[in-house]
C-alpha cells in the first residue's frame, strides 16, 4: 500500500543518508546516544563480500551492542602472510607476522558483509531515538541555521546536521560542493567466497602478483573469502568461467594452499580506484565511508576508516550537544576535517603505494618493494610498528574504538 507523505516535515538533530556499514554505524552511536536522528536508508541489495575487520572496529562494534548479534560468524585473523608470487627477477621474501607479536589474540575478524548488516539493522531497530526512512534522498539543500533532505516518496526532512554516508556516487557529497581528487587503476577486483579440502589455520594469505594481490581470508569453518585483482579484460574472462573450470583456476592460483577449492554462489567484480574529498565536511554535511574515501582492497583498510569517520562524528556530535553547541556548525565540521585527514590519508598513500609498485614493471621499484618487504621481516621494532599502526592509527582512536561509549 502506498503510504501518503509526511504533511510536516520531519524535525531531528541528525539526519544519515545511506544504510550500508558505515551508515547504519553512524546511526546507533548517535541514537545511542539519544540523539534524535533519522537514517534515509533503503534495504541494502546483496552483498557476498566479506569484511575484514580490524580490532578496533571489532570493539566499536562491540561498544555499540552490535557485535553479539554476528560474532559467530565472524573468523579470527591470527597470522598474516604476504608472499611475492610475481615472476619478476627481483623478489621480496615471504613475510609473516603473527597477532600475538603485538600481544593481540587476533589482528581482527573477517566476515560476510550480509551478516554485518543484518546485525546492525537489528541494532538499530531497537533504538527509540532513531527514526528509519525506507526511502532514497532526492535533494539535500542547506543554509545557515539547518538542513532540508526531500525524499523520492514526497517526504522531507529537517535537521541540522546531515551525515552522508551515501557511498561512492554520494549526493550529499555534490549537494556540500566538495570536490575530490584520485584516479581510476586498470585493476578489477573479483570477489568470491570458497569452501576448501585443507583448513586456513586462522591465516590470511596475500600472494602479491603483476595484475595485483590474489588474498584469502578466513571465514568461520573450511571457509575464506577471495579477493583477486587482475586486469578488466582478465576479469572479464575469468567472470565468465563455468564453476568447475573456475575452481581449478583458483585453487592453481592460490598454489593449492587450501587444497581443492569450490566456489559459492555469489560472485563480485569491482572497478578499483582510489579517492579522497577535499573536504570531510562542509556547508552542515559530513561525509563518511565511501563517499569520503575510495581505496583499493588492499591491507583491509577502507570500511576500518569509515568505522572510524562514524565513530569520529558521533563523538563530535554528542559532545556538542552536550556542551549546547550547533551539531552542525562549522567549528564542528573544520574539527572532523582534521581528525580524519590524517588517518585517510596516510592509509591511502600507503596502499596506493603498495599497489603501484606491485604494477610497476620498473626493476628499481621492484627493488625497492623486496627492500622494503625484507627490512619488515627483519627488523623486530619496525615490523611491531607496522603492525600496530597497520591495526590502530597512534593518533586518532576515537573513543568507541577504545571501548568508551559516547
Ligand atoms: C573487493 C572489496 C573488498 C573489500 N574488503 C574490505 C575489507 O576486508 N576490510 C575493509 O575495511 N574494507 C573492505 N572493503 C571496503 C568496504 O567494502 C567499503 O569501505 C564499504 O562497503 C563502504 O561502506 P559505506 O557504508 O561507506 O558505503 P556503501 O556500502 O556503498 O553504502 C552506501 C549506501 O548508501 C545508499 N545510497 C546511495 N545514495 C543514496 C540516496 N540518495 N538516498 C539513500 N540512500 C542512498 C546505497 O544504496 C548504499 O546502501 C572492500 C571493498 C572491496 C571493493
Amino acid at each position: 500500500m502506498l503510504r501518503k507523505p509526511m504533511t510536516k516535515p520531519l524535525t531531528v538533530e541528525v539526519a544519515i543518508v545511506g544504510g550500508g556499514p558505515a551508515g547504519l554505524t553512524a546511526a546507533i552511536a548517535l541514537a545511542e546516544a539519544g540523539i534524535e536522528t533519522a537514517l534515509i536508508a533503503r534495504r541494502a541489495a546483496p552483498d557476498h563480500r566479506t569484511t575484514a575487520l580490524l580490532s578496533g572496529s571489532v570493539t566499536a562494534l562491540e561498544t555499540l551492542g552490535v557485535w553479539a548479534g554476528c560474532a559467530r560468524e565472524a573468523a579470527p585473523l591470527r597470522i598474516m602472510r604476504i608472499v611475492d608470487a610475481t615472476a619478476r627477477l627481483v623478489r621480496a621474501p615471504e613475510v609473516r607476522f603473527a597477532a600475538s607479536e603485538i600481544g593481540l589474540d587476533a589482528f581482527g575478524h573477517n566476515i560476510e558483509n550480509r551478516h554485518l548488516l543484518t546485525a546492525l539493522d537489528a541494532r538499530a531497530c531497537t533504538l527509540p531515538s532513531l527514526t528509519r526512512l525506507e526511502d532514497e534522498a532526492r535533494a539535500v539543500e542547506t543554509n545557515e541555521t539547518g538542513v532540508s533532505i526531500s525524499l523520492g516518496g514526497g517526504d522531507r526532512i529537517a535537521a541540522k546536521l546531515v551525515i552522508g554516508a551515501d557511498g561512492r556516487r554520494s549526493l550529499c557529497r555534490t549537494a556540500a560542493g566538495i570536490e575530490s581528487d584520485g584516479h581510476a587503476y586498470p585493476q578489477t577486483a573479483l570477489t568470491f567466497n570458497l569452501v576448501h579440502a585443507r583448513p586456513h589455520q586462522d591465516t590470511s594469505t596475500e600472494f602479491h602478483t603483476e595484475s595485483g594481490p590474489f588474498t584469502l581470508v578466513p571465514l568461520p569453518g573450511d571457509r575464506s573469502s577471495l579477493v583477486c585483482v587482475v586486469e578488466p579484460a582478465e576479469a572479464e574472462r575469468i567472470a565468465a568461467l563455468d564453476d568447475t573450470v573456475l575452481n581449478e583456476e583458483l585453487e592453481q592460483r592460490s598454489h593449492s594452499i587450501l587444497g581443492r577449492i569450490t566456489v559459492e554462489p555469489g560472485r563480485g567484480a569491482f572497478p578499483l580506484a582510489v579517492e579522497t574529498v577535499r573536504s570531510f565536511g562542509q556547508s552542515r554535511i559530513a561525509l563518511v565511508g565511501e563517499a569520503a574515501h575510495l581505496i583499493p582492497p588492499i591491507g583491509a583498510q577502507g570500511l576500518n576508516l569509515g568505522l572510524r569517520d562514524a565513530a569520529t562524528i558521533g563523538e563530535l556530535v554528542v559532545s556538542a550537544r552536550r556542551n549546547g553547541g550547533d551539531v552542525g556548525g562549522s567549528d564542528l565540521l573544520a574539527r572532523y576535517d582534521t581528525l580524519r585527514r590524517a588517518d585517510v590519508k596516510s592509509r591511502t598513500f600507503a596502499v596506493d603505494l603498495l599497489n603501484r609498485t606491485l604494477l610497476s614493471g620498473f626493476l628499481p621499484v621492484q627493488s625497492a618493494r623486496g627492500v622494503g618487504l625484507y627490512l619488515l621481516d627483519r627488523i623486530g621494532p619496525l615490523r611491531r610498528a607496522v603492525l600496530r599502526e597497520g591495526v590502530a592509527p597512534a593518533a586518532s582512536q576515537p573513543r568507541l574504538m577504545r571501548g568508551e561509549a559516547l
